[in-house]
């Protein structure tokens, strides 16, 4: 029987949940053994297959149209979708962007952090797309798993990927909530 396909991608983001997937160690060749891992943001096939996948995991919030883009492509070519970390699961730390104006938050970003020197300026290309307001996953596109946590606790990220790859919904629940 083939094996299930498992595609990840990132929103806005930070890289901390898939660096906390590969926290997961050497435990990465036992998933390796029971999925098909493609397209993840770390490795060189960047978009999930057009023909599906199995299960789809996206961290980050989504904060610009081509997140949207990516967001809705996801959930357009996976069976399953897991809402990996706080940020995609609920907002985040990026969601704290909604408390003030864009343009105010990309000033502050991109001007007048002690960091920036004279030559700072807001960046504005296509290829970004356009700011919109933050919003969790969820109120872009359905989900089917939620994993919290910034970042998940690997032991929750392998209890995950484990039973997606024998073909069972996780259930996040009591100890698998907590996180330090
Ligand atoms: S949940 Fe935390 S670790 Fe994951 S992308 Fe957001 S800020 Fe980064």
């Amino acid at each position: 029987m083939a094996k299930p396909k498992i595609a990840s991608d990132w929103l806005a983001a930070c890289a901390g949940c898939h660096m906390s997937l590969l926290d997961i160690d050497e435990r990465i060749a036992e998933i390796a053994k029971l999925v098909d891992i493609r397209a993840t943001p770390i490795t060189d096939l960047k978009e999930p297959d057009e023909d599906g996948v199995d299960v789809g995991i996206l961290t980050g919030a989504v904060n610009l149209t081509t997140n949207e883009e990516v967001a809705k492509r996801m959930r357009a070519r996976c069976k399953i979708l897991v809402a990996m970390g706080d940020c995609a699961v609920f907002g985040g730390v990026v969601a704290m962007r909604n408390f003030f104006k864009l343009e105010e938050a990309l000033r502050r970003a991109y001007v007048e952090t002690e960091s920036t020197d004279e030559e700072g300026k807001i960046p504005s290309s296509p290829e970004l797309g356009s700011p919109t307001p933050v919003r969790a996953l969820r109120e872009v596109v359905d989900v089917d798993v939620f994993v919290p946590g910034c970042p998940p606790d690997p032991d929750v990220i392998y209890y995950v990927l484990s039973e997606l790859a024998q073909g069972r919904i996780p259930e996040i629940k009591d100890e698998k909530l907590h996180w330090h």
